[in-house]
């Protein structure tokens, strides 16, 4: 059975005007390498947490500024939005396709909240704290190509045309804002596009983004404002000791106008500086150690990095299956092909190992959770493979072989092929990154002994269920096992309401 909306009664939660109090006991263990007569051994002690949580309900009108707003990504999540936002239906060969937001987390799956007459409840998971509705978003943004979104969704090829046409005159008027362009970062095959630049020093550039944001703010009264990187795949920047290594000396890197402070991480000081959230959807490391300080410094949300959109969000449920199920993956092969502009980017080979890397960690955790299998060191053999092939055009293709040892010395051989388009695998995505990035900066929290409520690490670990890599505060394990970072994040916002975790234990039946 489903329900729209609940509320929970508890003396542990107090719904009061404009915020959630709650009180939450965080199970928890402590681990002990004791010597016990002679010998030591590890004891686990089982271990309460109080915390409290202090949710503001006030849900601010939301701007969202993507970079690379005119790209694949950027046009289709903005004209799906407005497609919902209007109520749009079109004819496709098939039938009358109506507007829907599927492949959100937020808008379009559930979750559990009990039961009720031996039937299980779930309600929307948009309806656990107080989100912003997609619907109300303005959108806007930088690009270094001047097309309207009307023409780059034509561009697209990804959308039905019955669809596009109906969406073209509320598109034609949306223009991107210059974006910063620094050839040496993206492919050369990009340069033909670049007709909508940020001219001057990058101190210069820093500014103008300042600017944009301001005047986007001030232009469509919006309260809050989140900036995503949608835009091509940079290569790695060099992280140099002295350059782009702390706070201080990347503010005097870009007074110096250093070469390899790449666009993304200028765009990125910008949004600290102004405490705007700042996300990555790409590979690169836009998050050099010097931003990341910055970031630190001045509380400011970033996250990222690079989607998890499609192969690599089934490897992360894959590989944590065969890993869970005591079998044991031994290579791992990845082909793609597409045919996209972000294909042609990552066809030059630096743009590509950017991506060749944010691919490659993803199986760490799992393989890392499980020493019957593998030797300390030891890992699955694991290549990825990208080719740019035109004629698919968005339509992405994407080949996994999983070859595993399974009981007595057998081999067992998984095979999947994986055809869709993937702006539509990754719109739904950067929504749900922007809506669950405004809300993590709604939430403060403080544990037992804690004086004073703070807001979470400004790295927020809390998205990594969207993204590839997730980016996690240093000293952090990061976890790449989609069932646990999907649990991690519900399970997180439910404590804000006073609900226990899911524990999936349905001791009443028992
Ligand atoms: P795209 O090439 O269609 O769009 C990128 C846009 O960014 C282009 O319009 C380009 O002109 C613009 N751009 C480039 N550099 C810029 C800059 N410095 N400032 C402003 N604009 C700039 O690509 P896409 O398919 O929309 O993908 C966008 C990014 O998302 C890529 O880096 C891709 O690797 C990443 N990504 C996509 C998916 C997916 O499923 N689609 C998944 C993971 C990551």
């Amino acid at each position: 059975m489903f329900i729209e909306s609940f509320k929970v009664e508890s003396p542990n939660v107090k719904y009061t005007e404009g915020e959630i109090h709650s009180v939450y006991n965080y199970e928890t263990t402590e681990l002990v390498h004791e010597n016990r007569n002679g010998t030591y051994q590890w004891v686990v002690k089982p271990k309460t947490v109080q915390y409290e949580f202090k949710t503001d309900t006030h849900v601010p009108k939301l701007g969202v500024m993507l970079v690379g707003w005119g790209g694949n990504n950027g046009c289709t999540l903005t004209g799906g939005v407005i497609a919902n936002r209007e109520g749009i239906s079109w004819a496709t060969k098939d039938k009358v396709q109506q507007a829907n937001y599927f492949g959100s987390l937020t808008q379009a799956s559930t979750i559990r909240v009990g039961s009720f007459n031996g039937e299980e409840i779930y309600a929307p998971f948009k309806s656990i704290l107080p989100m912003v509705n997609p619907d109300e978003i303005v959108f806007g943004g930088w690009d270094i190509s001047d097309m309207n979104l009307a023409d780059a969704m034509a561009r697209a090829r990804v959308f039905d045309i019955d669809l596009q046409k109906q969406l073209r005159p509320y598109m034609e008027s949306m223009v991107p804002l210059p974006g910063i362009y620094e050839p040496d970062f993206i492919a050369a095959n990009q340069g033909s596009r670049a007709n909508n630049v940020i001219k001057g020093s990058k101190k210069e550039q820093v500014d103008q983004i300042i600017k944009d944001i301001r005047e986007f703010k001030e232009k469509n009264k919006v309260d809050r404002v989140v900036v995503l990187w949608t835009a091509n795949t940079e290569r790695y920047s060099n992280v140099i000791v002295g350059l782009n290594d702390t706070m201080e000396n990347l503010f005097a890197a870009l007074e110096k106008n250093e070469a390899e402070i790449s666009p993304s991480t200028l765009y990125a000081i910008a949004c600290v500086l102004e405490n705007i959230p700042f996300i990555n959807g790409s590979p690169q490391n836009t998050f050099v150690p010097g931003l990341i300080d910055l970031a630190i410094r001045r509380n400011c949300l970033i996250g990222g990095d690079d989607f998890k959109s499609g192969q690599t969000k089934m490897k992360s449920v894959l590989v944590d299956f065969l890993v869970g199920a005591g079998i044991k993956p031994t290579s791992i092969v990845s082909y793609n092909h597409l045919g996209n502009n972000d294909g042609m980017n990552l066809s030059a080979p630096q743009t590509f190992r950017s991506k060749e890397i944010s691919k490659s960690n993803v199986v760490d955790d799992m393989v890392s959770s499980n020493a019957i299998l593998y030797e300390p060191g030891e890992h699955p053999d694991h290549v990825v493979v990208i080719k740019y092939v035109p004629y698919v055009g968005d339509s992405k293709r994407a080949m996994d072989e999983y070859t595993s040892e399974i009981f007595m010395g057998g081999k067992n051989t998984i095979v999947l092929h994986n055809t869709c388009e993937d702006s539509l695998l990754a719109a739904p995505i950067i929504l749900d990154l922007v809506l669950l990035a405004e809300l993590s900066t709604r939430i403060q929290l403080k544990a037992d002994g804690e004086g004073k409520f703070h807001s979470f690490h400004p790295v927020a670990t809390i998205l990594s269920y969207l993204t590839k890599a997730p980016l996690v505060p240093p000293g952090t394990p990061v976890v790449n096992a989609l069932s646990k970072q999907r649990a991690m994040l519900e399970n997180i916002l439910r404590a804000c309401i006073g609900l226990s975790p899911e524990n999936n234990m349905i001791l009443e039946y028992k």
